[in-house]
């Protein structure tokens, strides 16, 4: 049996190193995204598996072996855990784009070789001593000080639905690089690759048992009872802001270490200087690549009044290029959206910039696609002479759509593009890199791409300004997010004389 089958039939929850059924009984069907096939059922977990989750968690952590494990061992089993993936890149790949909907040649390309990278990223990462000392001092003591990086404990992560693998890898291998242990919570509607990782890991034994747990379920029961529960440590979430704002909330009780990535409403920033060609072709990139919805996709294209009309016009020419059809065609740029709902959501948007009046240049509704009868596809949406109060404008849409809106001078640009609750990413398309710069810093967000959009580097900080999130992942920031930091000072003369006890409280004794 393959993995994914191996874990679906012993039940398809994972806890402290076995899989099993929900406690009371409860499953879920999950399907193809563009037919509607069925593509397995898993388990349904509730409160009561929330609990047993956070036992074996816990009891890995506070007494089994892996907290202390040499980060070069840990190193060893993130590569090892990256070579499953290499090892089943093809099957990964198909499964994500079923589930998902994604085009097979964009999870082939973009998330399978990703999730291997960010893997060895990591697997480098846990070899660096965690280990940082500090400037000698004599004041208040002569005394040897250093900085100790260690675990934090249980850690719950909640993944979006919109990279289910890559999210996945994005918030394992931190905490398992720094001695964490893990209790992952896929979406509900794209839990597949993620239970066919942890499968393919169990079937290696490549982790004591408790170190990694997986739980599938509803986000509003288990989600929140692994953010409020006393047994957790720390909380990643990627997702809504809404459900952000709700898990800080339920995370505050106990204090919790949190780390939110959240949404966003990316600005792409063309300059007066900047090759449109290139620009109108980045542009569409950022806002299409995985069918819009990513937390960072470029939604909102400011454009310099003089080359308005070109832009737009390139933009309804080059848009005609992609193609919307079925994710395993290798020919398809754009698959359907995760689920009828979102696309609900993405057509109500749509009705709603029309009603506030802007035009629509391109797209606007629903396309079938032969064979993919249950594919909710949306025809690549651009909207001219948008407004930055416009709803489309302001709030985070999660489909094809886009707003394009002129500005008149540089500064203007800038004041639109952080006129927004969001802060995550953005793109400025330039010749002339030292201009993109200075723009770039202005810019209130996480992650500026110059001439690119999109490309998410393992080793660099990745996270939002305002709404956009709190904290970062990815990099030597995102692994040290999974760590407690601990100060230990040493004396260094272990002398009764010239301590700083005896001049605030105690005197002396005689003959000291
Ligand atoms: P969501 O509700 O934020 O869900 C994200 C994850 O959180 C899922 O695993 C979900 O579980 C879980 N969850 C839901 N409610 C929860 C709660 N009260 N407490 C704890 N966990 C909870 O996102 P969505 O409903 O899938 O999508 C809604 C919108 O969120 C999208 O239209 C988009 O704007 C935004 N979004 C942003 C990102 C991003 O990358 N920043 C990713 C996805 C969506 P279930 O799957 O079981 O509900
Ligand atoms: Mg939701």
């Amino acid at each position: 049996m393959d993995d994914l089958a191996t874990a679906l039939a012993a039940g398809g929850l994972y806890l402290d190193g076995r899989w099993c059924a929900a406690g009371d009984g409860g499953q879920a069907q999950i399907v193809e995204a563009a037919t509607g096939a069925p593509l397995g059922t898993v388990a349904r977990a509730s409160r009561h598996d929330v609990d047993r989750a956070v036992a074996a968690a816990r009891a890995a952590f506070d007494r089994g072996p892996w907290p202390h494990t040499p980060g070069r061992e840990r190193a060893r089993i993130l590569h090892a855990i990256a070579d499953l993936i290499e090892h089943q890149s093809a099957a990964f790949a198909e499964l994500e784009a079923r589930n998902l909907g994604v085009p097979l040649r964009k999870a082939m390309f973009v998330d399978v070789p990703m999730a291997v990278e960010h893997l060895r990223t990591f697997a480098e990462l846990a070899r660096l001593h965690p280990y940082e000392p500090l400037p000698w001092t004599d004041m208040p003591s002569v005394s040897w000080n250093f900085v100790w990086r260690e675990p934090i404990g249980v850690c719950a992560q909640i993944l979006p639905w919109n990279y289910p693998l890559l999210m996945a890898v994005w918030k394992l291998a931190p905490a398992l690089a720094t001695g964490n242990t893990v209790i992952l919570k896929p979406a509900s509607a794209t839990p597949l690759t993620a239970l066919m990782l942890v499968s393919a890991i169990d079937r290696a034994a490549l982790l004591p048992r408790g170190v990694l747990n997986l739980l599938t379920g509803p986000g509003v029961e288990i989600g929140e009872a692994l953010a409020g529960h006393a047994g957790v440590d720390k909380v990643s979430f990627t997702g809504s802001t809404a459900v952000g704002r709700r898990i800080m909330a339920l995370a505050s009780d106990t204090i919790k270490r949190v780390t939110l990535e959240l949404g966003g409403k990316s600005p792409s920033l063309i300059l007066p200087d900047a090759d449109l060609d290139l620009a109108v072709d980045g542009v569409l990139f950022g806002v299409y690549f995985n069918g819009g919805q990513s937390c960072e996709a470029g939604t909102r294209c400011l454009v310099p009044r003089e080359h308005y009309e070109a832009v737009i016009a390139r933009l309804v020419r080059r848009v005609q290029a992609l193609t919307v059809g079925d994710p395993l065609d290798l020919a398809t740029d754009i698959g359907p959206l995760v689920s009828a709902s979102q696309a609900a959501t993405v057509e109500r948007y749509i009705a709603n910039g029309l009603a506030e009046g802007a035009r629509l240049v391109a797209g606007g509704g629903r396309i079938a696609v032969p064979g993919c009868a249950a594919g909710a596809f949306i025809a690549p949406t651009i909207f001219a002479d948008v407004h930055n109060q416009m709803t489309i404008a302001r709030e985070e849409i999660f489909g094809p759509v886009l707003a394009v809106m002129p500005y008149d001078s540089i500064s203007e640009a800038i004041e639109i593009a952080n006129a927004s609750p969001y802060g995550l990413g953005a793109a400025v398309w330039s010749r002339d890199i030292q201009a993109a710069i200075e723009v770039a810093r202005r810019i209130r967000a996480g992650t500026v791409w110059i001439n690119d959009h999109h490309l998410i580097v393992p080793h660099a900080p990745f996270g939002g300004y305002k709404q956009s999130g709190l904290g970062r992942e990815h990099g030597l920031q995102g692994m040290l997010a999974y760590t407690e930091t601990k100060h230990i000072h040493v004396d260094l003369f272990q002398r009764r004389q010239g301590r700083i006890w005896w001049d605030v409280l105690l005197p002396p004794e005689d003959g000291a």
